[in-house]
């Protein structure tokens, strides 16, 4: 059922792509390693075939431990070409990049359950672990994958199944990683990125999300806050503060972490569970993700109570929702 739709998307998107004057690669706002590597593996993809192509991302703070990405340089923050294709990488939604999109033609990959199919072609495969998973199956029958690729695409599995613990890590995901390895991505070279270049406001920040960790419903929910201030103690950016959310739920008696981020315009909001589907929560807020991975941002405008109520109002969210008994 998935090869035969899979077979005809391959076909409406090499067309797509043939007849493109120019083509626009986004990838989500806040970005990671799954929409970077996904974007950058595509581009090199399409470069080589000599197309005219660029690849774009909304936000001006990159995570810096991902500049070794092929191409990462060529990543630009505005889209100069009019009129062209846009393929969108690991976002659920249109809001989540960061430009206006109306009448452009676009190819939706993504592996998010909330994905609202905004795209004239979706390629969307939930249960798979990343989306460079999903654009590998949709692009390496069309075009030969080269080294620079295999490196992104590996880059971008390897942290979305966080380093292959992850729960849709299937037979299938070992296969591709094997393949990508094969076409040239070096594992220990682009694991020593995640695990060997920290900054130290990453782990500043943390020492203070940790200093707020509290427990509710019987050590059930942890919760997290990092407040304006600790930002500007620490000098973190949003790329220093990803993966802090999973030092709740690492806990023996949690089954929900949540981490509340304070920007100046709003509240960045991070949920992760161990089994339960946290989607309608944070669709409940007007977010999205996956069934153990989810968040959502609230505008000042929206959320104008302080901090300690925020918590208090997740938690209440949570036990209406009676996702935990
Ligand atoms: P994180 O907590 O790492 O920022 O996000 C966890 C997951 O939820 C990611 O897969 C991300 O794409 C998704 N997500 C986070 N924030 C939003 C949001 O505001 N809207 C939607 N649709 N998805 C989100
Ligand atoms: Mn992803």
């Amino acid at each position: 059922m998935e090869n035969s739709k899979l077979q005809l998307q391959m076909e409406r998107v090499k067309q797509m792509i043939d007849e493109a004057r120019a083509i626009t690669i986004l990838s989500h706002i806040n970005p990671d390693a799954d929409t970077l590597g996904t974007a950058l593996g595509i581009f090199a993809l399409l470069f080589k075939q000599g197309k005219r192509v660029e690849v774009v991302n909304a936000s001006t703070q990159l995570p810096k431990h991902l500049d070794f990405l092929p191409f990462f340089s060529k990543l630009k923050h505005k889209i100069d070409f009019a009129d062209s294709l846009i393929i969108t990488c690991d976002a659920g939604s249109l809001d989540r990049f960061g430009f206006d999109l109306t009448g452009r033609m676009i190819i939706n990959i993504d592996h998010h359950i909330s994905n609202t199919f905004f795209g004239d072609v979706n390629v969307v495969f939930p249960n798979d672990a990343s989306t460079s998973q999903v654009a590998f199956k949709l692009f390496s029958t069309i075009y030969p994958i080269n080294a620079q690729t295999a490196t992104a695409f590996y880059t971008a599995l390897l942290s979305d199944t966080r380093y292959f613990t992850t729960s849709n890590v299937t037979p299938e995901v070992f296969d591709i990683a094997r393949e990508l390895v094969a076409r040239g991505a070096n594992p220990v070279d682009i694991a020593k990125n995640f695990t060997q270049r920290r900054s130290l406001s990453s782990v500043r920040v943390l020492e203070r999300a940790l200093h707020s960790l509290t427990l509710t419903m019987n050590g059930q929910v942890a919760t997290m806050q990092i407040l304006l201030e600790d930002i500007e103690a620490t000098g973190a950016t949003m790329p220093d503060m990803e993966g802090i959310v999973d030092y709740g739920r690492s806990l023996a008696t949690v089954e929900l972490a949540v981490l509340l981020i304070e920007l100046k315009e709003g509240w960045r909001v991070s949920i992760r569970s161990k089994t339960v589907d946290i989607t309608p929560l944070a669709k409940s807020f007007g977010g999205g993700g996956h069934k153990v991975a989810a968040g959502f941002t609230l505008s000042k405008a929206e959320y104008t109570q302080s901090a300690v109520k925020c918590h208090s109002q997740i938690a209440t969210q949570i036990t209406q929702l009676r996702i935990l008994q």
